[in-house]
């Protein structure tokens, strides 16, 4: 059972709430939650229907939006009211698709221009994050639908070589279908854990992810240590799919039976019928040796064997791409420990040996490859909902972040081994009068000189409206989400002016790059120490030199001869000392110094309060 608590503010009963673990996938989609009795991960379907859900849209002639079997139906027949592959078109400009614009047999706006994309329906523009919002809209209503409960929130899986601006674009449509997205992770991670790879803290293994769904196929090779997920390397054909087993056989049969380009173009149904039969036959084959079907008069028929010829050179593919993802790892393909077949089409038996003989040993498949992904996002989701304690170690940052303040030192805001989730803010302030730019640079590592340390990023705080120096308040926040991605964000308090930035913290160090500069850390402790005392000394006495400067151009009148030409020897001794790197001497002299100021400030503090007292009416 779920557990549920009484709301206290309005004594309703609550349930608690559900995290779902989506696969948004270019050809299918589907949900899958942890079962709240057995505790492991189920897919979500109506009694004796599929789970599957095609990522297709169809619009209907008022513009409502159809999901998923209904909308495949029109594929074929109205190619232009049918949107699918949406996913192929998340965080692209047109540029990035013009080579395979005649793939899409909807209407891709072509503006020449390195904008987004968008999908021309009827007069109707949408944007590939609207169309998946689209199918996420329909997954969370069936959810919750089977569920009976509200869903609202997620986690959704996307391809490991999705970059920031896909994985952006996939969270916001989740935000724009109703979803809180949780985390965003990578398809083969999900994989790996729905066959529970990775679940053990002290678990050493290297994994590739073979991944054949319908259009895209995807080899990612995987380190898995300590419950954290390495992506070593990621190869494949996002053009090369279970799709061209269909036109494969199509074009076999359209060949033995003299049906010609022509002939098909014109007849949409009949084009529509062959492809239907087509995936038929191969999930048929899939099982059984022989399939016989017909469309029209054309009796269609394909052995087994015949299947296997057909799409022997598009499984080469996938075994070409599988070496270079194990060259790019730096490994053979003995190196690898555990393969796991993702996608409906590594169903196939010819698929599996294929794959099986290439890496010397067996395969696993004992999970349905076309719900792997679906079921390891629900593991996540899971473990984000705190049922799966001993797993919280996965998320951890491995080195200190921080920022640069004066004199090049690191001032951490997040120490390392800190929990993800995590946040934090402190204060700055400028250190000139009208300062009104401030540069935040932000740096991982052990060192106490950011010099020592990884630059992560850099920005500049801009506007800062001019005030002595000391007075505005720069508040610099570090946030790093659950998928790692640290925001930082400065903002002048005073004001409100303010200024943000992502960063990704974790990613491109390898291990030992970490190890390293932690070991660095401890060599240098000691050097380290001394070298910020001095930093510390030498910005304390130039702070303290531009005050005493600025109060005493600002007060000459009310000074003496003497009080100035002893001042003005003072702070010469201290620069002196500053010069010499000596930090016994540069605190001496900042000590003198201010003994020589402290007697007529504070006469001047003195006046300035009279002064103010005899103004107001008492
Ligand atoms: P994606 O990850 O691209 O969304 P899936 O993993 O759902 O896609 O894979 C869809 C592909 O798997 C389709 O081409 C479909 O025809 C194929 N497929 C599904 N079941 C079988 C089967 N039993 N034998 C062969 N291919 C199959
Ligand atoms: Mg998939």
């Amino acid at each position: 059972m779920a557990k549920i608590g009484i709301n206290i503010a309005t004594g309703s009963l609550q349930q608690e709430e559900i995290i779902i673990g989506i696969d948004l996938g270019t050809t299918n989609s589907l949900v899958a939650i942890i079962h709240p009795e057995e505790k492991k991960p189920v897919v979500i379907k109506e009694h004796d229907s599929s789970a599957l859900v095609p990522s297709v849209i169809y619009f209907d002639s008022y513009g409502n939006a159809i999901v998923g079997s209904e909308a495949k139906k029109h594929l074929i027949t109205e190619p232009q009211n049918t949107i699918f592959s949406a996913k192929r078109l998340m965080g692209k400009s047109y540029n990035d698709i013009r080579q395979n614009a005649s793939f899409f047999t909807y209407k891709v706006f072509d503006d020449d221009t390195e904008r987004l994309v968008k999908v021309q329906v009827g007069n109707r523009f949408y944007s590939p994050i609207e169309l998946s919002s689209f199918i996420l809209k329909e997954l969370k209503q069936r959810a919750e639908h089977i569920l009976k409960t509200p869903v609202n929130k997620a986690v959704i899986t996307v391809p490991a070589y999705f970059n920031d601006a896909q994985r952006q674009a996939t969270r916001d449509a989740g935000k724009l279908a109703g979803l809180d997205v949780l985390r965003i992770i990578n398809e083969p991670t999900a994989a790996s854990l729905a066959y529970g790879l990775g679940m053990k803290s002290d678990e050493e293994k290297t994994v590739a992810v073979y991944d054949l769904g319908g259009g895209t196929f995807d080899i990612s090779v995987l380190r898995i240590a300590n419950g954290i997920f390495e992506v070593l390397s990621t190869n494949g054909d996002t053009y090369l799919g279970g799709d061209d087993f269909d036109a494969a056989i199509v074009k076999r049969w359209m060949k033995e039976h003299r049906i010609t380009e022509q002939q098909v173009a014109g007849d949409k149904a009949l084009a529509q019928a062959l492809r239907i039969r087509a995936e038929e036959a191969k999930v048929h084959l899939s099982t059984k040796d022989v399939y016989i079907g017909k469309v029209n008069d054309y009796p269609l028929q394909i052995t087994r064997q015949e299947f296997i010829t057909t799409i022997a050179p598009l499984v080469d593919k996938t075994i070409q791409c599988c070496k270079n993802a194990l060259q790019d790892a730096e490994l053979s393909a003995g190196d690898i420990d555990e393969i796991v077949m993702v996608g409906g089409s590594t169903r196939v038996p010819f698929v599996k040996e294929t794959v099986s003989r290439f890496f010397g040993k067996p395969v696993h498949d004992e999970i349905n490859p076309d719900e792997a992904v679906a079921l390891g996002a629900a593991v996540q989701a899971d473990i984000l909902a705190g049922n799966n304690k001993d797993f919280l170690l996965l998320d951890i940052t491995p080195l200190s972040l921080g920022i640069e303040t004066m004199g090049g030192l690191m001032d951490v805001l997040i120490p390392r081994n800190s929990k993800i989730p995590a946040k934090t803010g402190r204060q700055y302030t400028t250190q000139k009068d009208g300062q009104s730019n401030m540069r935040i640079s932000v740096y991982q590592g052990e060192r106490d000189l950011v010099k020592d340390n990884r630059k992560l990023a850099e920005f500049n705080l801009t506007g800062i409206p001019g005030m002595p120096a000391g007075l505005p308040k720069v508040e610099v926040s570090f946030l790093i989400n659950a998928d790692g991605i640290l925001m930082v964000k400065a903002k002048e308090l005073r004001s409100g002016v303010e200024q943000s930035l992502e960063v990704k913290p974790q990613y491109g160090l390898t291990d030992e790059e970490v190890e390293k500069m932690l070991l660095d850390s401890i060599t240098h402790a000691k050097e380290d120490i001394a070298t910020r005392a001095l930093v510390e000394a030498k910005t304390e006495a130039e702070q303290l030199i531009n005050t005493t400067q600025n109060f005493i151009n600002k007060n000459r009148e009310h000074l003496t001869e003497a009080e100035i030409n002893a001042t003005g020897n003072a702070v010469k001794n201290l620069q002196d000392a500053m010069a010499k790197e000596d930090k016994d001497a540069i605190q001496r002299k900042i000590e003198a110094l201010n003994e020589l100021s402290r007697p007529y400030a504070e006469r001047l503090m003195d006046k300035a309060i009279s002064m103010a007292m005899k103004g107001k009416s008492v």
